[in-house]
């Protein structure tokens, strides 16, 4: 087939390390379709995925990597959120248009779809107008979508405010089968700063209206596991679990380079006795709670293979407590960033110490993993309810009457965890139930097979 007439797929995720993962996997499975792929970061984010690259073969010379400006000075923090949000809204679509309009021209073959994240359903505005088809891929839990569309209805039911803000503090359900959720967490209030919760509810409002438009809609999620959050959310298309980590050779789109070394460091470790504790790309510590984690890890007495980002402590450098490295040397392994999925995956892995990200969220499910919830903030706590209450493959930690998880209940839920046989079969049926999803005949596989026909349409949509 000649290069114009490939269908050609131009992917944008929203720039944040959680949601880059997802959609390079969606893009890679885009690509077994024989599709070209067009995959724009941010500049900012191109440059670090750059260079974390290793040199595997494979796809990674498949996808083409280009990047866009996200409007933001170089030196200004892109882990506020707000601000983020709306140099994306402001300043973004218009240099996705520029930048469709120069492919468009080249030799590379035209655009023939966008398929946006559904964080940045702009870029489906942008394609529409261009007369390009567009579809999005929410790789959030469909809970934290439907809390989303969701909230004309909180406000009609005072709830919350025009402004997104709770009237009071309660616990509510979405629907009389969701999880309970706690006012406080609803996702445009996770970061304790006016401005930010008014750019982040701005944000959220824009995504419930430039979704409504979009013609395909897809999930990194099943039916199964999310069963009343899809009866809030009908129009979703679930292909999950996407996991791309675990082909070898395959760009995943990481934005630090991966420690390998903890494969072989886990190939000597006894089956299922390491804990692996890992908090995402955004989570932060400060120093008192980091130290309590490291004594709590230590007296648990169990191997462990803990990610410790360079980025993860809120200011000091070396914050681990007195002697702690010395004394745990021969039954751990501190490392920069995993190769999380293949860790996942591996037979010593006995729990997850997980802050509860989605993508975290959906790995350990998939791999059989029990869970030790640790949310942080947003959709986590919607997350960890699924994870320790529905599903019921997790325990939570009780923080003190000063907000901290002591080393002793670390300790204690970690070895509570261990123990729980119920807990662990529940595992290994989740892990058997979202394998069948994407194997042969399994519901998102279907889903993504009827979406890769409507996408090789020659044709755009007729607006
Ligand atoms: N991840 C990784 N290595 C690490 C930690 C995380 O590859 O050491 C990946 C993980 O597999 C997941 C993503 O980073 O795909 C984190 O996404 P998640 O939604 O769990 O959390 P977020 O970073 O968005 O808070």
């Amino acid at each position: 087939m000649a290069m114009g007439t490939l269908p050609h797929a131009l992917v944008i995720p929203y720039p944040a390390q959680g949601h880059v993962i997802p959609l390079m996997e969606l893009s890679h499975c885009l690509l077994d379709h024989g599709f070209m792929i067009t995959f724009v970061n941010t500049e900012f984010n191109h440059s670090r995925m750059v260079a974390s690259l290793q040199k595997t073969g494979g796809d990674n010379e498949r996808i083409r990597l280009v990047a866009i400006p996200d409007g933001l000075a170089p030196g200004e923090d892109r882990n506020e959120v707000g601000k983020l949000c709306d140099s994306a809204l402001s300043f973004m679509p218009s240099a996705l248009e520029e930048l469709i309009g120069r492919i468009d021209k080249s030799n590379d073959g035209n655009i023939t779809c966008v398929i946006a994240d559904a964080s940045m359903a702009w870029a489906l505005e942008v394609g529409r107008k261009m007369g390009i088809r567009g579809a999005a891929l929410w790789p959030a839990s469909v809970g934290l979508l439907a809390q989303i569309f969701n909230i004309p209805k909180l406000i009609e039911d005072s709830i919350i405010d025009a402004n997104g803000y709770p009237s009071k503090h309660q616990m509510i359900k979405l629907s009389p089968t969701m999880p309970m959720m706690n006012t406080e967490h609803l996702s445009w209030l996770c970061i304790n700063d006016n401005n930010v919760q008014q750019s982040l509810f701005r944000y959220a409002n824009h995504i419930n209206r430039a979704l409504e438009s979009a013609d395909w809609l897809l999930c990194n999620s099943f039916h199964e596991i999310e069963q009343s959050a899809f009866e809030l959310v009908p129009n979703i298309l679930p292909i999950g679990p996407l996991l791309a980590g675990r082909r070898l050779g395959r760009l995943e789109g990481n934005f630090w380079r991966e420690d390998s070394t903890c494969l072989s460091w886990l190939d000597k470790q006894p089956a299922c006795s390491v804990i692996y504790v890992a908090f995402g790309s955004f989570t932060v510590f400060d120093q008192c709670q980091f130290q309590e984690l490291a004594l709590g890890l230590e007296l648990s007495g169990h191997p462990f293979l803990w990610v410790v980002r360079p980025d993860l402590m809120d200011g000091s450098s070396d914050a681990y407590p007195d002697g702690f490295k010395e004394r745990v040397v021969d039954r751990s392994l501190i490392v920069g960033w995993s190769p999380q999925q293949k860790v996942l995956a591996h037979p010593s892995i006995g729990c997850f110490l997980s802050h509860c990200g989605w993508n975290s969220t959906m790995e350990g499910l998939s791999n059989g993993v029990p869970f030790l919830c640790w949310p942080y903030f947003t959709d986590q706590f919607l997350n960890k309810a699924y994870i320790s209450d529905v599903w019921k493959v997790g325990l939570g930690f009780i923080p003190d009457g000063n907000g901290i998880i002591p080393r002793e209940e670390i300790k204690g839920k970690l070895d509570e965890l261990l123990g729980d046989d119920g807990i662990r079969a529940r595992s290994s049926e989740l892990k058997e139930m979202a394998r069948k999803q994407v194997g042969e005949g399994g519901s998102s596989l279907k889903n993504f097979n009827s979406f890769i026909e409507a996408m090789k349409l020659e044709k755009g949509w007729v607006y």
